[in-house]
């Protein structure tokens, strides 16, 4: 096969994590542990080159009507009730409940609600027509388990202007990915690039993502990701790295279930942008963090960073100190 373990590809080819996947997997938990050891930067807060606000970013939520109870309905009840106005959610089926609750914030793609790569590429391509719809300045995409501290990320995309070309995120291969471009008339091409993994988030400036729009608006950004032949976030990689020239800029303060969330270190977690959970063999993978509650109780232990960022909120048991 072709698909680089890592990536979604190999998940979604029905090769999930068996075999090479599960020592991938491994590898990458190991990876995750060394870039979090390294010790933490000592200067102070960078130079804003921009002062922006939340209101300048477009936060898009990736999530499928299965997972509206079962993981939508945590992110509603944390970091998105701080941050409705920014935050989108594009899933793939009506629901009134959740259009009660945030109305046109809810968005129903009408793609296919299966977990291929064309039903995931057809999100991604109504995120971004929503997004250059919506005039912001900033463009953040994220999965249903994902937590985003919208206060490190406001501070974090101020250090760069909106107006240059920025795409921010982390990735989860530690070389490029190779692909295949596939041209006309039978003609295939190597290709290699760095891209962000969507699992832990990604940001784009406008003025980048104004320059993708012959590959990513309208039906456009489908057909990319068929020439390539591989998920969103890859494609998104692909049209950034490849296509346009301009290179991923690395930040380490997003993180997916994919490296091991127990290596954040628990005094710098207010400082991450996002954070993840997720199992692998039966155990679950989550940050470490006493917290306001105990693990039984918010397994996923976003109640529990919710109550550290926004102590005033109701639920939150009073006067803890952690
Ligand atoms: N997802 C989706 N359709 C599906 C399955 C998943 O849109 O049929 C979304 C899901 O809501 C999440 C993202 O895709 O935002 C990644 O899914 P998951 O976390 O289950 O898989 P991962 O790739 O992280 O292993
Ligand atoms: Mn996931």
């Amino acid at each position: 096969s072709r698909w680089e373990p890592g990536t979604r590809s190999l998940l979604q080819d029905g090769s999930a994590r068996d075999g090479k996947g599960f020592s991938a997997y491994f590898t990458k938990l190991s990876r995750g542990r060394r870039e979090v050891e390294k010790p933490p930067r000592s200067s102070a807060d960078p130079p804003a080159a921009e002062d922006i606000s939340a209101d300048d970013i477009f936060v898009a939520v990736k999530t499928t009507k299965k997972f509206h109870q079962s993981r939508l309905n945590l992110l509603l009840d944390t970091w998105i009730s701080r941050n409705m106005h920014q935050t989108y959610v594009f899933t793939d089926g009506e629901d009134e409940e959740l259009k009660r609750k945030i109305g046109s914030h809810a968005i129903n793609t009408n793609c296919s609600a299966a977990h291929s790569r064309q039903a995931l590429s057809c999100k991604m391509a109504v995120e971004y027509d929503k997004f250059i719809e919506s005039g912001k300045k900033w463009f953040c995409h994220v999965d249903d388990d994902n937590y985003v501290n919208v206060r490190t990320l406001v501070k974090h995309l101020s250090q760069y202007p909106h107006t240059q070309d920025m795409y921010i995120g982390k990735p989860s291969l530690d070389r490029p990915i190779e692909a295949t471009e596939r041209l006309g008339d039978n003609k295939m091409k190597p290709v290699n690039f760095w891209f962000a993994t969507g699992g832990a988030g990604f940001c784009v400036s406008r003025g980048l993502a104004l320059k993708m729009s012959p590959w990513a608006s309208g039906g456009h950004f489908m057909n990319t990701a068929e020439k390539i032949r591989l998920p969103d976030d890859c494609t998104v990689g692909y049209i950034i790295e490849s296509v346009l020239g301009v290179p991923l800029t690395r930040s380490s303060l997003f993180h997916s279930h994919l490296e091991n969330l127990q290596q954040v270190s628990r005094s710098e977690i207010h400082k991450q942008i996002t954070l993840s959970y997720g199992m692998f063999e039966n155990k679950s993978n989550i940050i470490n963090l006493k917290g306001a509650f105990p693990v039984e109780e918010d397994p996923s232990r976003f109640r529990s960073v919710h109550c550290l960022l926004y102590p005033d909120t109701p639920w939150c048991p009073p006067g803890v100190a952690f």
